[in-house]
């Protein structure tokens, strides 16, 4: 069932949003080589719960930590570690959610570590422009799957392609709501495609791979990885849908992107 949010509710997301994007600044201002992805995991602890949100990913279906941090071929889910240290070249996506006051917020970005090779840095502009792209999508009278096509023929023209096995999907009083929100176009026209309608809140997600769609989970349940062990990109805004045109939800105090 899909909800839509009143311009009231919309702003309690704004400011569950706020937070994400506040933490995942802490992350970009903290980024060098050699600190390890558990002080980062640390850092989003403390900016959440200092402003008195909940870090939604803590313990979700057992998750160990308060934020996935997944570095070069780690697709999404990488488990902060203590003795998992970043080095220069390396690229890291941060995954942020909190809830707060009843209403989530959700959002990635994928930062470069110091000097990276221009393939990264090729990877990470496409990675931002499908996420762009899927925005601009998320427009009244469109439909999921015109964002779905959006995120899609970005990140295909540029040569890259886009992970399947994992979607987007609707935001709300809950992480998950429906609908699903792919990056990609079933081979047979969805069952269901849902209108994009005054209210609803998506959180998109594009996770664009160098090499191949295809990705594995490791052993330890949680990260997954490219197939092919090639660079992966994640970048996610939180975005309502709105008369006036999207409304990206996870900005920074003020209006700015991350980073
Ligand atoms: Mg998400």
């Amino acid at each position: 069932m899909i909800s839509y949010r009143t311009p009231e509710e919309i702003e309690k997301m704004r400011q569950a949003g706020r937070i994400v994007a506040g933490a995942i600044q802490e992350v970009w201002k903290a980024l060098r080589p050699g600190v390890s992805t558990q002080e980062l995991d640390l850092l989003i602890r403390d900016f959440v719960l200092d402003r008195g949100g909940k870090l939604l990913f803590y313990r979700y279906r057992g998750f160990p930590a308060n934020s996935c941090l997944s570095i070069n071929h780690e697709v999404v889910h990488g488990i902060p570690k203590r003795r998992r240290k970043l080095a220069e070249g390396d690229i890291l996506s941060v995954d942020v959610g909190v809830k707060i006051r009843g209403y989530c917020g959700d959002a990635a970005w994928t930062f470069p570590v110091g000097e990276v090779s221009d393939e990264a840095r090729r990877l990470l502009a496409v990675g931002h422009e499908c996420l762009q792209r899927g925005i601009a999508a998320s427009r009244v009278g469109q439909r999921i799957s015109d964002v779905s096509r959006a995120i899609q023929s970005c990140a295909e023209s540029s040569g890259y392609h886009v992970v399947k096995k994992f979607v987007g999907h609707g935001i709300g009083s809950q992480l998950h709501e429906d609908p699903q929100v792919p990056n990609y176009l079933e081979e047979k026209p969805l069952r269901h495609d849902p209108a994009l309608r005054e209210g609803m809140v998506l959180a998109i997600e594009p996770m664009v791979n160098i090499g191949t769609d295809d990705v594995e989970i490791l052993d330890d349940g949680w990260t997954v990885v490219t197939k092919d062990r090639s660079l992966s990109a994640h970048f996610e805004h939180t975005v309502a849908v709105r008369g006036e045109g999207p409304d990206i939800l996870t900005l920074l105090e003020g209006g700015a992107e991350v980073g």
